[in-house]
């Protein structure tokens, strides 16, 4: 492979002759490579942290999975990049739509700017809603861990994924679809088939097990067996997250949920649309319950007297119109609602009971999407360079993660 240098969204890339594996643990919040590390689950992170870069980094807002995995290819917070969750009213079509096509993402990618320099690009993703965003472009492999059995050469870049890999296509609901995930790249970097490889897992674990549970310290032990494979490689490595990942429950374990558009309805009046964001096929993980909605009021002159209220509403935290959205949340204001609302760390946002089917949900609830889950950890397989030693000190971001890892090791 050879070195090379491109631009993209404003940054110059100069990336090394080495193999370049950027690692995005879904859901991922310190507690849980703390408690691993702490029980000896993970040597080869640890040895990594050790030896490397470990630190806390700003993940975007809301967050959830789609908005920042598209930060993290595109280098750029929401406002620029356009996808601000899984789910919006798409103020043109009127209507309530999935975000997850590439047509709401504004900017070009890192991974197809690497891609055209002359890299040999691969994004693994477990989810394939993740595939169809973020794959735009990109000339290369992008393949995704749900639908590894359907992936062609015209279409994926790739064909006889399950043989490359030596995995079956796994189920979405599981700890394999992570685990699939890498050892696709451990494949693929070991084959020759890519040297500049962008793997994003799921959460299904982290919103089943907090960080102590058996099941969860297995799961990252089986993540750390394939993380040392990639650094064995001779890959410089960077793991980091989307999100973070809270208990949402009362003193009784019970789900803590507020309603709102139940709520604010009987305040202000019918015509009151919640949206939660979170919205996916993938209810079993959270019942679309998350920490953070938008809200669109029928009656504009009732924004400022609504936000005071949602202020003073036990359980929220913060309260955004949508100018404020923008510019402290660095949200896309014409995707958002009238007001914006974060919750506290053990609440999520609802819209009204019969929206959100909690029998779904294997186990406690779980969920992501407000400022408590926002900060996650990076770790890097080389120590920094003084630039970028600097910039780790200051607030570094979980999208600027390409940046770090190409610009910012020493060599
Ligand atoms: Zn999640």
């Amino acid at each position: 492979m050879d070195e090379i240098s491109f631009h993209s969204n404003g940054r110059e890339f100069r990336v090394p002759a080495k193999p370049i594996v950027v690692v995005c643990i879904d859901g991922c919040g310190d507690d849980y490579l703390a408690h691993a590390m702490l029980r000896d689950c993970m040597p080869r992170l640890r040895e990594m942290a050790r030896t490397g870069f470990y630190g806390i980094v700003r993940g975007a807002l809301p967050s959830f999975t789609n908005v920042n995995n598209a930060s993290i290819v595109t280098g750029l917070p929401p406002s620029a990049h356009g996808i601000c969750g899984n789910y919006f009213l798409d103020a043109n079509l009127g209507e309530e739509v999935m975000m997850n096509s590439p047509k709401y993402l504004n900017s070009p990618t890192i991974l197809s700017h690497a891609s055209a320099a002359g890299r040999r690009v691969a994004m693994v993703t477990a989810k394939e809603k993740l595939r169809d965003i973020l794959s735009v472009d990109l000339q290369g492999i992008a393949v995704s861990a749900e639908k590894a059995n359907q992936a062609r050469m015209e279409t994926h870049g790739i064909d006889n994924v399950e043989q490359i890999v030596g995995h079956p296509t796994p189920p979405i609901y599981s700890a394999d679809a992570s685990l699939f995930v890498l050892r696709a790249g451990v494949a693929l970097l070991e084959q020759g088939l890519s040297d500049f490889l962008y793997l994003s897992l799921t959460d299904y674990m982290q919103h089943r097990y907090a960080p102590w549970e058996a099941e969860s310290l297995e799961f990252h032990a089986a993540l750390d067996v394939e993380i040392g494979r990639l650094l064995d490689l001779g890959a410089i490595l960077a793991c980091t997250a989307d999100h973070g990942m809270n208990a949402k429950a009362d003193a009784a374990g019970r789900p803590n949920v507020i309603y709102l558009e139940t709520e604010l309805a009987e305040r202000f009046g019918p015509g009151v649309r919640v949206i939660c964001p979170i919205t996916d096929p993938y209810v079993v993980h959270h019942g679309a319950l998350g920490s953070a909605v938008t809200v669109y009021l029928s009656d504009a002159s009732c924004i400022e007297e609504a936000r005071r209220w949602l202020l003073g509403r036990p359980g929220v935290s913060e309260v955004y119109d949508r100018l404020s959205a923008g510019s402290c949340l660095e949200l896309p204001v014409d995707r958002i609602g009238d007001l914006f609302v974060l919750s506290e760390r053990n609440y999520v946002l609802g819209r009204t009971p019969k929206d959100h089917d909690l029998s779904a949900l294997e186990g406690p609830l779980r969920s992501h999407g407000g400022r408590y889950e926002q900060m996650v950890p990076l770790v890097i397989s080389r120590p920094l360079n003084r630039d970028y030693q600097i910039r780790a000190a200051g607030d570094p971001r979980n999208f600027e993660v390409f940046d770090f890892v190409c610009n910012g090791v020493t060599e």
